[in-house]
């Protein structure tokens, strides 16, 4: 579509970072053009528009440039979930598996109320590890996941196969 195209444009390629042989998927030109984050914002929520929503969890870090104002159109509040040790008060974790080890995301304890209506944003699903993560951590909380709300997929990861239970919502695959 036209708004892909748009997007897209804004999107930078970045080889060998973190790591080398990483192509990075750069998003902060996007960020930085008016129409393109209003655009990116309104796409991510559409599909959830006239749907109880209660809490978006947006993942650390993109995932709180888009969660937040995902939750403002929705009418939601908003959850960080982060790495460890960043949450100050009681918290819940999850750990995953990376290719070399593991790592893990934690919300508060108190953050996501039994029964309650989640959405879960995030700005790239790669490995699917991430998200994995975040919706095994809601519904742990008690909660159930309405969604997850990506901008970019990387397909070659396959990231979707870790996540069969949760139908992915991807502006963007390449
Ligand atoms: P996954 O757990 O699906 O492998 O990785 C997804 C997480 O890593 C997301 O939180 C995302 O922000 C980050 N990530 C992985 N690869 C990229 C990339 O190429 N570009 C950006 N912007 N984020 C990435």
């Amino acid at each position: 579509s036209a708004v892909a195209e748009l997007l897209l444009a804004q999107i930078r390629d970045i080889p060998d970072y973190p790591e080398p042989g990483i192509l990075f998927k750069d998003i902060t030109p996007l960020l930085n053009d008016a129409s393109a984050l209003r655009s990116s914002v309104e796409e991510m929520a559409a599909p959830y528009r006239g749907t109880a929503v209660d809490h978006v969890l947006g993942l650390e870090a993109r995932g709180f440039i888009f969660g937040a104002p995902i939750a403002l159109e929705l009418g939601a509040g908003f959850v960080p979930a982060r790495k460890l040790g960043k949450l100050p008060a009681e918290t819940i974790e999850q750990s995953y598996d990376l290719e070399y080890g593991t790592a893990a995301v934690e919300i508060h304890s108190d953050a996501i109320t039994p029964g309650s209506r989640v959405l879960i944003v995030d700005d790239v699903l790669a490995t699917g590890g991430t998200g994995r993560a975040a919706v095994d951590l809601v519904r742990r909380a008690g909660g159930t996941v309405v969604g997850f709300s990506v901008l970019m997929e990387l397909g070659a990861l396959r990231g979707r196969e870790k996540m069969p239970d949760v139908e992915p919502h991807v502006l963007l695959s390449v």
